[in-house]
């Protein structure tokens, strides 16, 4: 058997191992392949891919980016971006921009609500990681002003909370379109999460993405029922898109999924992979992925 896993976070995100950490364990998992899909970023491929090399897992390079889309959360995972032309960090920079403008907005907020954290000892809690909303929930708990992290954003830093600032995001088509640009695969992440109401609307969905360059759907993820899997492996048949899938393993920060353990790790096998392949050698004229 030769088992993938392609929705993996490092510390590059806010997944707990390094992404060094992530290629041993999969090793130890005896994973023929995963893929390295930080949120907005591509920081942890390079580290990746070496680690890959070294101990015979075959890394493939890529991004999980959170698009646009009211009344439901939107991710949009890129395989096999050109990782080294600098095309896609200059993109996600914006991103990280906004990211690194929000947090002090967040805390300023909570400051002028009375409760007095700083931004010090929210990136200290953050380990040197992406810094969002977990780790100011946990200084908020840590200086005693909540009683647990739930508290912290039921309080303060739910959506539409006190203290909440909103993220900036791409639209959907600007977020297919970085990851074309960098000769990657555009596939829509774990569905459900878009909290459409049908499976009609799903398809009208799909259908636009894919006028709009999409290029495959996540079928197997820990959290399908197996009603919606099948549902969305029989779309992405009839709509003629990629099938993938993964775990989404961010380590002790979601304990629940562990790294190449999903229930539907049977489905998650190395013709997935073979597949991506073909179909960029196919779209970009390339030699080898
Ligand atoms: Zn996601
Ligand atoms: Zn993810």
């Amino acid at each position: 058997m030769k088992l993938i896993d392609l929705h993996v976070h490092s510390t590059a995100s806010d997944g707990s191992y390094s992404p060094e950490e992530v290629v041993r364990l999969a090793a130890a998992r005896g994973l023929r392949a995963i893929s390295l899909t930080d949120h907005d970023t591509i920081d942890g491929v390079a580290e990746a891919a070496a680690a890959g090399e070294a101990l015979g897992v075959e890394v493939i390079p890529g991004v999980e980016i959170s698009a646009r889309f009211p009344g439901g959360s939107m991710h949009i995972l890129g395989y096999f971006v050109d990782y080294h032309s600098g095309l896609l960090d200059a993109r996600l920079a914006v991103l990280k921009k906004s990211r690194a403008d929000r947090n002090p907005r967040i805390v300023a907020k909570l400051n002028a609500l009375g409760a007095k954290i700083t931004m010090e000892q929210v990136e200290k809690i953050s380990g040197g990681g992406q810094v969002g909303r977990p780790h100011i929930a946990r200084a908020l708990l840590e200086h005693g002003y909540v009683r647990d992290i739930q508290e912290a954003f039921d309080r303060y830093l739910r959506n539409g909370g006190p203290a909440h600032v909103s993220k900036f995001r791409f639209p959907p088509d600007e977020a297919i379109n970085m990851i074309r640009e960098a000769q990657g695969i555009p596939v829509l992440s774990h569905p459900f999460t878009l909290g459409l109401g049908s499976a009609y609307a799903l398809k009208n969905l799909l259908q636009d993405l894919k006028k709009l360059g999409l290029a495959g759907l996540e079928v197997y993820y820990p959290e399908h029922t197996p009603e919606q899997e099948a549902r969305y492996l029989k779309l992405a048949r009839e709509l003629d898109l990629l099938i993938t899938g993964g775990s989404d393993f961010h380590g002790a920060n979601k304990p629940e999924v562990d790294l190449g353990q999903c229930p539907c790790q049977k489905n998650l096998t190395y013709p997935l992979v073979e597949a991506l392949k073909a179909w960029r050698r196919q779209e970009y004229g390339l030699d080898e992925a």
